[in-house]
């Protein structure tokens, strides 16, 4: 587990060239150059941006694409007028959008672009800028963009923005003009409407010129810290600032496909070193609450990284920034920010969950806005396991998960995970089904798997995928490669549709020595099925009944004997088999007490001595 510095610096520079090597699989790369220059006098700046994006793809490009996401907070924007629409705005946006003043609103604009010098046409489309290149790039070649630009800071209503409800001045995500990404699928030129991201793997340089009272957290590494001072500077020496001149804030973010940023005169700094000698920083503003937390997190978040790594794969950067900042808990590369101002319960969950998706998003950049259940689901998920391990639990750290997809499949309102994160219909079902039913996704292949191999898978998967943009297919495979089994079955239906599960015992009947046991699927979706059968004399049985599609048996876990059953062709609608033992020597019978398989209704899943002395013996 030990990655020292260099290695982990080595690994981070060597998977670039592996991913684009990689047979069958292309991405595209794109390093950015940015100076950036910033009047908090009037929350607004100008910046320079130099682009190198290498065309990995087999095609030729004509066009390129740029999100502008601060050009969402204008009135009449789509990320506005869905939130007028929707039938359950988020709460932060409602009508916000529609009452800003000029002053108020967002905007980022290009003042010009230019293609290996020349001037190139563009149109800006809301929250996206469309390229027509003046030469197409060919496959394999490098083109050089070169943009200035300008915009302003809206107040703070989704994520980025200025003085956000903390009191922090600047929260400085998706600030940049930011190239969209080209993959196998194409350009996903995605307008900015409420939700989920997607970039190119690329390094990053940013220059941030700003007044010197303000003290910047940013993704990347602090390439000038005795310059700058404010708790990055070596130990032992002394900084001195011009107070009437901007300090240049200089950060480098090695591999990585965002970069974020946040500015206050107000931001305590600290740093705790944590597994593998990556430092962890914190930056928050100190008042009566966060003064009796803050200081307290990073023991905490060290602790749950090393829990992290050992379970979920290595975390591959050399630092981490958790920063106040933010409305609520967003994700960025090397970075999150969060609300400070939550109890101490709070805190650690919203710093464990967003640390997370340095592994489900930083670092295997799926695709979000087609696949937010890889992100969300599986950081709840692993953030789910991680809190059991903070406070020492005994309780089944999904058990709210499964409730909470438990509420929505019964409600009707459910919609199938593999909607497009902005185009559910409510914002409740997004919710639920990226957070929650993601999860359950995972909990369930435990079931299927067994936990040992899923648990092996899961680090696979990481350790496979990092640095890539892998797809549900691309996970499905490394879980069917690990286990034997064959698994479309499972993702088709639990992925792609709302389809559900549910199974009972039908009925048990004693034949003489023998006590026959009748299992009926009700529910559309098949699963296999465990049942464990417990005697009056404490002895407890498990008969495994493994689904054919599977083409296979989880191993046995060696916990409870195990007897494995002929396997379930799923288009029988019941499975009859027989206990090796007479119905009076039976206490109770019972599927799947693991609670992995999420069966909509469990009222029919136990069957106790009593209602077999009372059912049909014939
Ligand atoms: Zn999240």
């Amino acid at each position: 587990m030990n990655l020292n510095l260099l290695l982990s610096i080595a690994c981070i520079t060597g998977v670039t060239t592996l991913a684009s090597a990689q047979p069958g699989r292309w991405q595209q790369k794109v390093d950015y150059e940015m100076e950036i220059d910033f009047d908090v006098s009037i929350h607004r700046f100008t910046g320079t941006q130099k682009l190198i994006y290498k065309n990995n793809s087999p095609d030729t490009l004509h066009k390129v694409f740029y999100h502008l996401y601060f050009n969402a907070f204008q009135p009449g924007s789509m990320m506005d007028v869905r939130s007028e629409n929707i039938q359950d705005p988020d709460r932060r946006v409602r009508q916000r959008i529609a009452r800003l003043k000029d002053s108020e609103a967002g905007y980022l604009q290009p003042l010009s672009l230019k293609q290996n010098g020349k001037t190139v046409q563009y149109d800006v489309n809301g929250t996206i800028l469309e390229v027509l290149l003046n030469k197409p790039v060919l496959p394999g070649n490098e083109v050089v963009l070169k943009m200035q630009f300008e915009g302003q800071v809206p107040l703070q209503i989704r994520r980025s923005g200025r003085d956000n409800a903390e009191g922090i001045s600047y929260s400085m995500a998706q600030w940049y003009p930011k190239l969209c990404e080209y993959d196998y699928e194409g350009w996903h030129a995605n307008p900015y409407i409420g939700r989920e991201f997607y970039g190119t793997w690329g390094d990053f340089d940013v220059k941030i010129s700003i007044d010197p009272t303000f003290v910047v957290a940013a993704t990347g590494y602090c390439q000038n810290p005795n310059e700058v001072g404010y708790g990055y500077e070596d130990e032992g020496v002394e900084v001195t600032h011009q107070l009437n001149k901007k300090l240049t804030w200089h950060f480098n973010a090695p591999n990585v496909h965002d970069f974020v940023w946040a500015a206050d005169p107000d931001y305590t700094h600290l740093k705790k070193e944590g597994p593998n000698g990556i430092i962890l920083h914190f930056f928050y503003q100190p008042d009566s609450i966060t003064e009796k937390t803050w200081p307290l997190l990073p023991d905490i978040t060290a602790n749950a990284l090393e829990f992290m790594n050992e379970h979920f794969g290595t975390y591959p950067y050399n630092k981490y920034s958790v920063i106040q900042a933010g409305d609520g808990g967003m994700e960025y590369p090397m970075a999150t920010l969060i609300n400070g101002r939550s109890s101490m319960e709070g805190l650690v969950s919203v710093t464990i969950h967003e640390f997370f998706h340095s592994w489900y998003q930083m670092v295997l950049g799926s695709n979000e806005s087609l696949y937010a259940w890889m992100d969300e689901g599986f950081t709840s998920y692993a953030s789910a396991y991680t809190m059991k391990y903070i406070r020492d639990s005994k309780n089944d750290p999904l058990q709210r998960l499964y409730n909470n997809y438990y509420l929505m499949a019964k409600s009707g309102n459910e919609e199938p995970l593999s909607s497009h994160a902005d185009h559910f219909n409510t914002n409740r079902a997004y919710g639920i089904a990226t957070y929650s039913k993601g999860a359950v996704t995972l909990g369930q292949l435990e079931y299927i798997m067994g936990k040992e191999v899923f648990d092996r898978a899961f680090r696979r998967y990481y350790n496979t995928w990092k640095f890539k943009h892998p797809n549900p297919t691309d996970f499905k495979r490394i879980m069917e490669k690990e286990s034997g089994l064959e698994l479309d079955w499972y993702f088709l239906d639990w992925v792609g549709t709302t389809r559900t599960i549910d199974y009972g015992i039908r009925s048990v009947i004693s034949k003489g020595d023998k006590t026959m046991v009748t299992i009926e699927r009700t529910g559309q979706m098949p699963m296999p099925v465990e049942v464990i059968v417990e005697y009056n004399n404490g002895d407890i049985e498990k008969y495994y009944l493994p689904l054919r599609i599977m083409r296979g048996e989880k191993p046995d876990d060696g916990v409870i004997p195990r007897i494995v059953l002929p396997d379930w062709p799923w288009t029988y609608p019941t499975y009859t088999f027989a206990i090796q033992a007479a119905a009076e020597t039976i206490k109770r019978i019972e599927i799947d007490p693991s609670k992995r398989m999420a069966d909509l209704n469990q009222s029919d899943n136990i069957f106790i001595i009593d209602q077999i002395m009372h059912a049909t013996f014939d």
